[in-house]
């Protein structure tokens, strides 16, 4: 690992690659070019552990199908193994690693297409998602620089659950709590997430969380399978008798990152667990919203997956 790091920063041009599903399709038209790819894929980051404390450790190179058939995983946090099985296909998961996971770019299709001009690609630029075709793009946090969304299934599960990434760099090792982990578009559309040169994901921290357990993934989507969502929801709830103790909620496809909707978490602590509290949750998360010109249903349906993953987690969870 040391050697992939250090490698790292000396070419601040190379790339590391581990499973390739996001990175190869990228290569092969020419929206990365690093003067260097540096395998990472036989390091010892394959683990699944248990810590201590009672929670696990995903090591980065471990693939995103393991963790969704794992044991602990399945029992424990539920919506997480949800949400990495309604994400991709069976061979894609099979070879898709959890740090690359992590750090798949967002599946804007003029960012894609090196015909238009792009802020994330190029930046200054421009961004021709803003009046051209934006139905699956951003209703929360955009900027006037790019309006594009964070594709992953995953995160949003990750998002819900305070999912904390380890990287490592020659400095040593950090800890940065997922939510943290990605930026807001703002002037730098160009950068994803706050990783330094160099830095490399080493593992995926999910903390001990019981009422996981109840938690659920809802994804909507154009059809029901191979499609990123048009929008998500990850959402647990812990109740005492009919009220409401603790939650969480986060939402994929509305943002340029897993949108962790903390407002409406706090709002339904001490709160009866039913359609009226669910429903204003749902008005609070998507305060600010703002729609483009195509994605305005968006709001409503992010509304309406959430109402429903909340009730399903109130009555104990399972499937939405
Ligand atoms: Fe590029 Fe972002 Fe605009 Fe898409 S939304 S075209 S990724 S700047």
């Amino acid at each position: 690992m040391e050697d992939a790091v250090n490698r790292a920063v000396v070419n601040q041009d190379s790339l590391f690659i581990a499973g390739g599903t996001n990175l190869v399709d990228r290569l092969k038209v020419f929206l990365d070019e690093p003067s260097e790819l540096i395998d990472i894929s036989r390091l010892q980051m394959q683990q699944i552990s248990p810590m201590a404390d009672g929670g696990i450790h995903l090591g980065a190179l471990v693939t995103n199908t393991a963790v969704a058939d794992h044991d602990q995983i399945r029992r424990n946090y539920p919506l997480l193994a949800r949400a990495i099985l309604s994400g991709a296909s069976q061979q894609i998961r099979n070879m898709a690693t959890v740090g690359g996971n992590l750090l798949q770019r967002t599946r804007c299709p003029y960012y894609y297409d090196t015909v238009f001009p792009c802020n994330k690609r190029q930046p200054g630029t421009g961004c021709p998602a803003i009046t051209g075709i934006n139905r699956g793009h951003a209703i929360l946090g955009a900027s006037e620089q790019c309006v594009a969304v964070h594709p992953s299934d995953m995160c949003v599960a990750l998002a819900a659950l305070d999912a904390v990434v380890e990287v490592a760099s020659p400095q040593g090792q950090r800890r940065i709590p997922l939510v943290d982990f990605y930026r807001l578009p703002e002037n730098t559309p160009q950068k994803d997430t706050n990783l330094e040169p160099g830095e490399l994901i080493t593992g995926i921290i999910l903390p001990p969380l019981s009422f996981a357990k109840s938690g659920v993934y809802l994804k909507l989507r154009d059809r029901t399978s191979y499609a990123f969502a048009l929008v998500s929801v990850a959402a647990a709830v812990d109740l005492a008798g009919e009220q409401i103790k603790d939650a969480r909620l986060a939402m994929g496809g509305v943002a340029h990152k897993p949108w962790r909707a903390t407002a409406a978490e706090e709002f339904l602590i001490g709160k009866p667990a039913d359609i009226a509290t669910f429903t204003q949750a749902a008005e609070i998360a998507l305060q600010g919203a703002q729609p483009l010109a195509h994605n305005g249903y968006k709001i409503e349906l992010v509304k309406r997956a959430i109402r429903r993953s909340l009730t399903v987690s109130a009555q104990g969870g399972g499937v939405v």
